[in-house]
């Protein structure tokens, strides 16, 4: 018997070689009808024996292509036709809210290809086809056809007009499709933009044995290269960056060589080898090869990629470890458009390998590292972006603005929710613009009209001021900092039931005008109660404590020893920490914090870091110089309050006692992670007797410690607790704009 459907598919269907695997499918079962690309998805029509038609449809999402995701597959029974072949209709044009796929690394066939003497992509530099290539970072609009792409300059030559009409070939409708030919040019510049003669990569390669430093566009940017063994060139990028200590990411060029480095689980070699080609956070062997000490100073992780472009591939050639670092000055965003990048990089690249593809949208690399089992992102951006995570029904469109630091937005439309890549720090005007224009973009990709906006209730957020002068019509929704940490882990399961939210992070602002940090929260996504916190202290400076961890100890030992600061506490302190600390007590400019963040900074400062040049930097070498002890760790006390009040007097005592005792930053380091973990524990337990609530849920920046985020997990999950942390999202502010959407669309659910 004969029957026609008409079939809708919905997911990650455009440009990743669907219609022609739809056609070649139908005609493996002898179907007629045809397929098209439509603003929701993939359309077909077809007809044939009812048997086949049933296989035929069970296969569209189990032999999908290897970068498709099949979200949903409906098909209803139409007339039947009974007419003969099977059609690639023209996509449809017209409003747009299909799924794009990220940025792919290079596959496996196209880099052969490229290795090919007798290929006509031998060494070409822009190989690519459906499998893989550039993507989000060159559609301008969708439907994904060509024309709707940066590579609507270039013109087909015969040979790729001839692969891109057939269906056999793998380069069958290859939006990026190109050759030498026809496609883009690489080229090599002096910073004045006058051209290097002879061969560009060559060049390029002797370049950086010379221990010079390149600008290389990649796919989202602009990367900074130099040989990442020579310590004078990784020094000189340094001082020209005006970034110190915080680690550069490095690109090796194979697994054999990652492993030369570092040590590295399964799991991890199956991220970083996978088609997103994400920078993973990996720890150095201490037995194997070193990069220059200058790559990730005090850092006992190096962050690594392997080359995910053809470009790459041909760049890394006879190296065996380039630093690659985004093109950017200190925290502006990272360059990619041409003559912005010759403008921005110049006093710091010596020269420039760049090309001719102009990329629409800039995207960073994507960070993660694998902690408590499980990948977790750090950054999100290129291979990630924008793939929307399943979300929560909702009736109106939602923009969700995000935080301030490592900002990300989210934007949610019928149960997705597509979060931007990693926009950056919003403290400057280049970067609100680089904001404001992708906020834009995404409403304009997925055709997404919000109706709420949700935002950090910081009013001096440029995020949150954002959203306020977003028109009147559109409903705005403050949320509360550590309520939209809490509502990411929720949000990310799917989950709606109330959870014990133990947030730990820097700061974010409080309901009582404080900065909060070190929070226990009772809370779903349409509420929350401020359960358990750590005790307040004075941020002496405001922010500069954070670059200053010193003023933290300062802090904290005030408090803990009421009875004075002996001389070598004061050792700690530059000597105008008097008049800091009068200013404090008087109330200028020192807001009170209860960030488990700041306790962190406080305590590595107990050794004499007295500046650091990133956030968060003291914690970090706090956790990577913990050594095992049998020591106990150190105690909390609890308060009994409402809040419960979590004092941290005696945990300063006790590491004072050791650190002035000679203990090394190992042991007293030891001893305050066990001593954070067990208080955690216990509140939890205390928690649950009170409650009876048995989900735990770990957000924050904190949480990036992996140490910690193992151990308390385990800690807890002894105690019979369910336990939850980010994975999909960053546990850091890279994560609110999810858990704000969260918030806002459960809420416009009970209004
Ligand atoms: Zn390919
Ligand atoms: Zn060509
Ligand atoms: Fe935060």
């Amino acid at each position: 018997m004969r029957k026609r459907l008409a079939i809708e598919i919905r997911g990650i269907v455009q440009g990743v070689g669907f219609r022609p695997f739809v056609r070649l499918l139908a005609e493996e079962f002898a179907l007629s009808g045809w397929v098209k690309n439509t603003a929701e998805g993939v359309s077909v029509e077809a007809e044939g024996e009812v048997a086949r038609l049933d296989e035929f449809l069970r296969r569209l999402s189990s032999r999908a292509p290897a970068l498709a995701r099949v979200d949903a597959v409906t098909s209803g029974e139409m007339p039947v036709l009974a007419g003969e072949g099977f059609l690639i209709l023209e996509s449809g044009s017209g409003s747009a809210a299909t799924l794009i796929a990220p940025d792919t690394a290079v596959c496996t066939d196209c880099l052969a290809e490229t290795r090919d003497e007798n290929s006509r992509r031998f060494r070409y530099p822009f190989t690519n086809c459906t499998n893989c290539g550039p993507r989000f970072t060159i559609v301008k609009s969708l439907p994904y056809d060509r024309a709707a792409t940066t590579m609507s300059g270039f013109a087909l030559c015969p040979d790729c007009e001839a692969e891109y009409h057939n269906m056999r070939d793998r380069r069958f409708h290859a939006q990026p499709n190109a050759c030498p030919l026809c496609g883009p040019c690489l080229f090599l510049s002096y910073p004045d933009k006058s051209p290097l003669a002879g061969d560009c990569l060559e060049s390029a390669r002797r370049f950086l044995a010379e221990g010079k430093i390149l600008a290389v566009k990649g796919i989202g940017g602009y990367h900074l290269v130099c040989d990442a063994m020579n310590e004078e060139a990784v020094a000189r990028l340094r001082a020209k960056k005006y970034r110190y200590d915080k680690p550069f990411a490095l690109m090796m060029p194979d697994v054999a060589t990652v492993r030369r480095f570092c040590l590295v689980s399964g799991e991890e070699e199956k991220l970083f080898s996978s088609w997103r080609a994400p920078i993973v956070l990996l720890r150095a062997d201490p037995q194997g090869r070193a990069v220059a000490a200058q790559v990730a100073p005090g850092n006992s992780r190096l962050g690594v990629m392997l080359p995910y472009t053809p470009l790459h591939h041909l760049l890394m050639q006879g190296q065996e470890a380039l630093v690659m670092t985004s093109g950017n000055v200190s925290d502006e965003p990272i360059a990619h458009e041409d003559g912005d990048a010759f403008a921005r990089l110049a006093a710091i690249a010596d020269c420039f390998l760049w090309h001719d593809r102009p990329i629409f949208r800039r995207c960073d690399d994507s960070v993660l590292v694998c902690a408590a089992g499980r990948p977790r992102l750090l950054r999100r951006g290129r291979g990630y972006a924008p793939e929307p995570l399943p979300f929560y029904s909702s009736d109106n469109d939602i923009l969700a603005c995000g935080g301030q630091q490592k900002n990300t937005f989210c934007l949610v439309k019928n149960g997705q929710a597509f979060l931007s890549q990693h926009i950056g720090d919003l403290h400057n005007t280049p970067t609100l613009e680089s904001y404001a224009a992708e906020i834009g973009h995404f409403e304009n990709m997925f055709d997404i009209k919000p109706a709420l906006a949700a935002h950090d209730l910081h009013p001096g957020y440029l995020s949150a001021q954002y959203a306020l002068s977003l028109p009147p019509g559109v409903v705005k929704t403050g949320v509360q900092h550590h309520h939209a940490h809490l509502a990411s882990v929720l949000a990310e399961n799917r989950l709606d039931e109330k959870c014990i939210g133990v947030i730990f992070d820097g700061s974010g602002f409080g309901a009582d005008g404080c900065l909060w940090g070190g929070e226990f929260l009772l809370g779903d996504l349409s509420s929350y109660q401020r359960m358990a916190h750590l005790g307040y202290a004075p941020m002496p400076g405001g922010e500069q404590a954070v670059r200053e961890p010193w003023r933290m100890a300062l802090a904290y030992l005030t408090e803990a020893f009421p009875e004075g600061l002996s001389p070598r506490m004061k050792m700690l302190f530059p000597a105008e920490w008097p008049l800091v600390w009068q200013a404090a007590q008087k109330g200028v400019n020192a807001p009170l914090t209860s960030g488990m963040g700041r306790l962190f900074d406080g305590v590595a400062a107990l050794f004499g870091k007295a500046a650091v040049n990133y956030e968060g930097q003291a914690a970090i070498e706090l956790e990577q110089a913990l050594t095992e002890c049998d020591l106990p760790p150190y105690n909390f006390a609890l308060i009994e309050k409402d809040p419960l009040l979590i004092d941290w007097r005696p945990v300063i005592k006790e590491a004072w006692r050791d650190v002035a005792g000679g203990q090394s930053m190992g042991v007293v380091s030891s001893r305050f992670h066990r001593g954070v973990i067990k208080m955690v524990t216990e509140v939890c337990l205390e928690l649950r007797r009170r409650t009876a609530v048995n989900l735990v849920a770990l957000s924050g920046g904190v949480w990036q410690n992996a140490y910690l985020l193992e151990q308390t997990m385990e800690s807890l999950q002894k105690e019979g607790f369910t336990v939850l942390s980010n994975e999909l999202v960053p546990a850091n502010d890279g994560g609110l704009a999810l858990g704000q959407a969260a918030v806002a669309c459960a809420l416009a659910k009970k209004r």
